[in-house]
């Protein structure tokens, strides 16, 4: 990566991480899942509304470092208005971003997500940057459920 795209990159990451997109709960969640990642002691619930296959609203909430925050932020965004098998696909797509360095699947379909490409040359930060997707995965593996009145 060039340096001024680095320097992009790092300025788009800041800016998710102090101003988080979709950032709250959801009041008509369909399905939830929380998410800790104990190496660097993040944490995230994610929220969703699921329309038959398709994401129709997304929230997450949490605490963590800037990474796993923007990656949060980012994904949230990204995926509303997707089916879960687009998701499925942008998910590997995003697992070999920030883990290998010959990514095998399709890199093209995941536009601003690359910015985390710069994660694969620090490996104790790729469970930052990966755990809401796991997140987003455990949800979406949970069968329907009604909302606690807890
Ligand atoms: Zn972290």
């Amino acid at each position: 990566m060039n340096p001024e795209m680095k320097a992009l990159y790092q300025e788009m990451i800041l800016d998710h991480y102090k101003k988080p997109r979709n950032f709250h709960a959801l009041n008509n969640q369909t399905h939830e899942a929380k998410g800790h990642n104990p190496l660097c002691g993040d944490r995230v619930t994610v929220y969703l509304v699921l329309d038959g296959n398709t994401v129709k609203d997304i929230g997450f909430q949490g605490t963590g470092c800037a990474i796993s925050t923007a990656s949060a932020s980012m994904m949230t965004d990204f995926i509303k208005g997707k089916t879960i098998d687009e998701i499925e696909h942008l998910f590997s797509a995003f697992h070999d971003l920030v883990t290998l360095e010959k990514p095998l699947a399709n890199q093209d379909k995941l536009g601003k997500l690359k910015v985390f490409e710069g994660v694969r040359e620090f490996p104790m930060r790729v469970k930052c940057a990966t755990l809401s997707w796991h997140t987003l995965k455990a949800a979406l593996n949970e069968k329907d459920q009604p909302t606690s009145t807890e």
